[in-house]
């Protein structure tokens, strides 16, 4: 096979449903993409020294395990989709990592780079089913990792879910057989669980339980900031600092449900929310008269046409992009991003925008806790027959054509059905009003991708409340993946035993034929088709 420029499979959007060979669908170029196989290796050499050496850590070598565990989780976060396309930056995490492993005494491991820094595609091709599980964990690793970095940043960690860094990158040093795989696979699962409830913890420790919330789409005429991405504590930040400033603060993409936190909706010059799902975003923030502050990904490649208005911080980057850096004391200066917002002034009107499907309103705010708070309207309900069924659509959104899916199936869903929503695949569907049962909308948004676990804690609720198994509720959940948080959620839903997940739009290419027989037969996943006959297999059951 002719040698490849790069093989990067790990989303859903990958190039021919196989992988990105020359640059990737999502503008990450072949340079990157290396750098980024390059960080991996060495966080794996790094891990696996970690662990031969874990009781001599703190004591002998003078490096704190815990720093280094930070270095991993950044890094590997740093390797998910649409996060960071700066290959300097990624260099300079190479070094560091590098620099710490040899301060620990210990080898580069060569083996790895076999595995991950070839380019060929043989390896995936000579033994494409341990290829698979490998790279189904390692993209699951990365997953995880954004949820903890979320944590970190409001100073939560948990230190068995720290210390599974290094046990699960050590173990992309080993070689395991296909059963190995598959505990390992669930092992992540259940650690990954412990990490999303940590990160509830912290969200809703630092600013409160979320409470639903209506959120306009409207953009008041003058100067605005508008903020994308999942960082709480950043819009906290910026609203603090843009306060008594004339500057209005729009949500954008998985920032929407910053709406339903008390201490944050508490800003009055947080207004709403501005466009509608991420990949429109070349579109939508053409010659827009504000800045655009990324917190988190989903970061697409800018156009000229906007570039100067878009500000990074964090994990995000993008060469020739202005970053936000965060102080030693967590603290950030935007000083720069609110000058800019005056100097360009924002509309000159009132803008109304729409959803996807015409609405000028979105809601949010229906998080574990206010599902929780209804769960005795939602049971007597259930009892009495006016909710038949209870659909779960999560993940994430997408361009590709075939997602169109989606705001069907949720168009095609009975009036006795509720439709809990999480994550960016939501804008899909969103603005449409569903109307209510008794009291409560049909369609619930649940928030973040972030806010997993209040979807498992929910569905436990209902499961306790009806005196029946989880696997045994009117539920079905649809997973609408795209990049490796998905993955993640995913292994923690098969964890927990969880079954009958339809998933979609597309097998992901990492699946060999035989992991997905594999998860076919043990948990009983399913491909989506169409709503028409996805909705008739649900309903048959
Ligand atoms: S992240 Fe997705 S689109 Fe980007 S290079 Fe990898 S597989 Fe391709």
């Amino acid at each position: 096979m002719e040698k490849n420029q790069m093989f990067c499979y790990q989303c859903q959007e990958t190039a021919n449903g196989f992988g990105c060979t020359i640059s990737g669908v999502c503008g990450k170029n072949a340079k990157t993409a290396a750098l980024q196989d390059e960080l991996t290796c060495e966080m794996i050499s790094l891990a696996a020294v970690m662990q031969v050496k874990k009781t001599r850590l703190e004591s002998e070598d003078n490096v704190n395990a815990l720093e280094l565990i930070d270095l991993i989780v950044e890094g590997l976060y740093s390797c998910v989709t649409n996060v960071n396309f700066d290959g300097d930056e990624i260099k300079n995490m190479i070094t560091e990592i590098k620099e710490k492993r040899e301060k620990l005494g210990g080898r580069e491991l060569t083996a790895q780079k076999d595995i991950f820094l070839d380019s060929s595609c043989d390896l995936l091709l000579k033994n494409e089913d341990v290829h698979s599980l490998r790279s189904t964990f390692l993209f699951g690793m990365r997953g995880m990792a954004a949820f903890a970095h979320h944590a970190r940043i409001l100073r939560k960690r948990e230190i068995d879910v720290d210390f599974w860094f290094i046990k699960g990158m050590a173990a992309l040093s080993s070689e395991y057989s296909i059963d190995e795989w598959l505990d390992l696979l669930a092992e992540l699962g259940i650690v990954n669980f412990k990490c999303l409830k940590m990160l509830d913890a912290a969200n809703t420790d630092a600013f409160g339980n979320p409470e639903p919330a209506k959120v306009s789409l409207k953009i008041e005429k003058g100067s605005f900031i508008v903020v994308s991405g999942h960082d709480l504590r950043d819009i906290k930040l910026l609203l603090e600092q843009t306060e008594e400033k004339g500057v209005n603060v729009y949500t954008h993409g998985e920032m929407l449900p910053a709406h339903a936190y008390p201490g944050i909706k508490k800003y009055r010059h947080l207004k709403g929310h501005f466009g509608t799902a991420w990949q429109n975003q070349q579109a939508e923030f053409t010659n827009i008269p504000a800045p655009v502050l990324f917190t988190a990904n989903c970061l697409m490649p800018p156009k000229k046409n906007y570039s100067d208005n878009i500000y990074t911080t964090s994990v995000v980057r993008f060469p020739g992009l202005k970053h936000i850096e965060s102080f030693s004391n967590n603290k950030k200066d935007f000083t720069p991003l609110i000058e800019h917002a005056i100097k360009l002034g924002g509309y000159d009107f009132d803008i109304h925008q729409t959803g996807m499907n015409g609405g000028s309103l979105m809601t949010t705010g229906y998080g574990r806790k206010a599902i929780i708070d209804n769960i005795t309207l939602i049971t007597n309900a259930v009892k009495a027959g006016e909710i038949k069924h209870i659909f779960l659509i999560g993940g994430c959104d997408g361009a590709r054509y075939e997602r169109r899916y989606f705001t069907e199936f949720v168009k095609q869903t009975p009036n006795d059905t509720i439709v809990l929503i999480l994550a960016c695949g939501k804008f899909r569907f969103n603005d449409i009003d569903a109307g209510l049962i008794r009291s409560c909308p049909r369609i619930l948004d649940m928030g973040q991708c972030n806010d997993a676990y209040g979807a498992v804690a929910a569905a436990v609720a209902l499961a306790v409340n009806l005196d029946c198994f989880v696997n045994e509720l009117p539920l079905t959940i649809i997973l609408s993946w795209y990049e490796q948080k998905a993955v993640s959620v995913l292994l923690t839903l098969l964890s927990l035993g969880l079954k009958n997940i339809y998933i979609g739009p597309s097998v992901p290419a990492f699946f060999s034929k035989t992991v997905m027989d594999i998860l076919t037969e043990k948990y009983e996943i399913k491909l989506i088709s169409t709503p028409e006959d996805d909705l008739e297999r649900i309903f048959k059951k």
